[in-house]
């Protein structure tokens, strides 16, 4: 979860690179483009060949690395990773890549998702004498590797992989060699680019654009490529399954200049805006977005709407994650800071207030408060997602069922709640047909409590977190039951 922003979070990005003499700069550019999907620790681990140098730190990428680490992190080979915590606290041992010495050489592995086994897996490793410096299931994936004393380092892959459950988009750096393997479901987006004669792999295509790489194509689900210097080779280490790609990605994870699951964000996400307008038209002077993570869906409600998009409420891009409230005078302070209603546009408008999705409801409640003191006549809030009811189990940090307003609350205390005169959320039905063109199945368990991957345990914040929250227990039951 978001702290400051009352938003589901990216659990992390992903970003490695072959045969290139600036391998580890340019990973760290390519990390720059994918912060958004994580914030509390970055790092890199480049190779020589023989050897490997690594660099990690708690913070942004601008905070963690600077010339001199950058001027350390030798070789022609890199893999990047930015990391916000679900599984695992918070630490600078959980934080990405992390590195170690098989028998085979160095591995560094870096990952985006979630293991839904990684608990029993760790139990079963820890029996079998491993001994592990990390609460990351990252950690378990390369001590899994290390067990499976194959020859190869893409037979250890494969066996390894047949052994875990869950969501995963990972890349494996080894010498001068990148693998980067896609978990069966195709929960997390994962994709190929090429730069000449280097080969990328990352989260998002955005990261390709900053290096002015090309895009190739996604890493398929149930797929490992090898990426070196001899171009891509492919192997399946799983037989085809009905996808399960992440929804969410094109409702507010992804950056919409990104493609996901080889499809543009930023259409995608407009057609949603559309489809929302087509389910709940109203009379109104005005579309304004809650920036900035609204303004495509706006666009799209603007659009079928025929009403006129204005930007009524202004970002401020510079708030850090941490700022000293004052201790006496203004309360919601938070709120305010980074979002100011335009002075003047509002008075008087009844407006159309497009939001992407809401979570706890509590920066909602207090934009709406700042667009009533702004002078706004009527606000008909429409929320361009299905409402959120389920925790996410597959690398996404949405709160239990305890703390998300909609799983405890019907439309109208929600719209009472939020004192906004009418409410409206996308179907889920809606959301499918505005994201139709993009072959294959989604996930949208938080939406549905439909979960395509089933478990016996998980990880163990979650444990921990569902002794104190019996209303998770039951949704973890719910799941073992389908
Ligand atoms: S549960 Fe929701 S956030 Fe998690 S993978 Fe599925 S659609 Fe994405």
């Amino acid at each position: 979860m978001n702290r400051y922003d009352d938003k589901p979070a990216h659990e992390c990005g992903v970003f490695g690179i072959i045969n290139h003499p600036e391998a580890a700069r340019l990973t760290y550019l390519g990390l720059y483009a994918l912060q958004h999907r994580g914030q509390e620790s970055a790092g890199i681990v480049s190779s020589d060949g023989d050897r490997h140098y690594r660099h990690k730190g708690m913070g942004l990428v601008a905070d963690v690395f600077h010339e001199a680490e950058l001027n350390r992190l030798a070789g022609s080979a890199a893999v990047g990773h930015v990391r916000y915590s679900t599984t695992g606290s918070s630490s600078l041992s959980n934080a990405q890549p992390i590195a170690g010495d098989l028998t085979m050489g160095p591995v560094a592995v870096a990952h985006n998702g979630n293991l839904v086994n990684a608990l029993e897996l760790r139990e079963d490793l820890l029996r079998q004498g491993s001994v592990f410096s990390s609460t990351s299931d990252t950690e378990v994936l390369l001590h899994l590797i290390a067990s499976t004393f194959a020859d190869t380092l893409e037979d250890a892959l494969g066996a390894a992989m047949r052994r875990v459950s869950g969501a995963y988009s990972m890349a494996v750096l080894y010498r001068e060699r990148l693998f980067g393997i896609r978990d069966p479901r195709g929960f997390r987006p994962f994709c190929i680019g090429r730069f000449r004669d280097s080969w990328i792999l990352s989260s998002e295509t955005c990261a390709l654009d900053i290096i002015d790489a090309e895009y190739v194509r996604d890493v398929e689900p149930g797929e490992i490529v090898e990426l070196s210097s001899a171009g891509i080779k492919s192997y399946r280490f799983a037989e085809r399954q009905p996808l399960a790609q992440c929804i969410f990605e094109y409702i507010y994870f992804a950056k919409p200049d990104s493609l996901i699951y080889g499809h543009p964000v930023y259409a995608v996400r407009k057609r949603i805006g559309e489809q929302l307008a087509l389910e709940s038209p109203v009379d109104a002077d005005m579309v304004i977005p809650i920036p900035d993570s609204s303004n495509v869906a706006a666009l799209g409600y603007s659009k079928a709407s025929g009403l006129p998009y204005e930007i009524g409420i202004i970002r401020n891009h510079y708030v850090g994650r941490t700022f000293i409230e004052p201790q006496q005078t203004i309360r919601d302070f938070g709120a305010k800071i980074k979002h100011n209603p335009l002075p003047g546009l509002l008075e008087g408008k009844r407006l159309v207030v497009v939001d992407d999705s809401i979570v706890r409801g509590t920066t909602t409640r207090k934009i709406v408060k700042m667009l009533r003191r702004a002078g706004a006549r009527e606000i008909h809030l429409r929320i361009s997602s299905p409402m959120v009811m389920n925790p996410c189990f597959y690398g996404i940090d949405i709160p239990t069922r305890t703390e998300l307003i909609a799983a405890n609350s019907t439309l109208e205390e929600i719209r009472r709640h939020l004192r906004v005169d009418t409410l409206h959320f996308l179907s889920i039905e809606g959301l499918r047909k505005a994201a139709g063109g993009v072959p294959g199945g989604f996930c949208d368990a938080c939406f549905s409590g439909v979960y395509p991957v089933k478990f016996a345990k998980v990880g163990k914040d979650l444990l921990e977190e569902s002794a104190r929250q019996p209303s998770l227990l039951e949704s973890l039951s719910r799941m073992e039951a389908r």
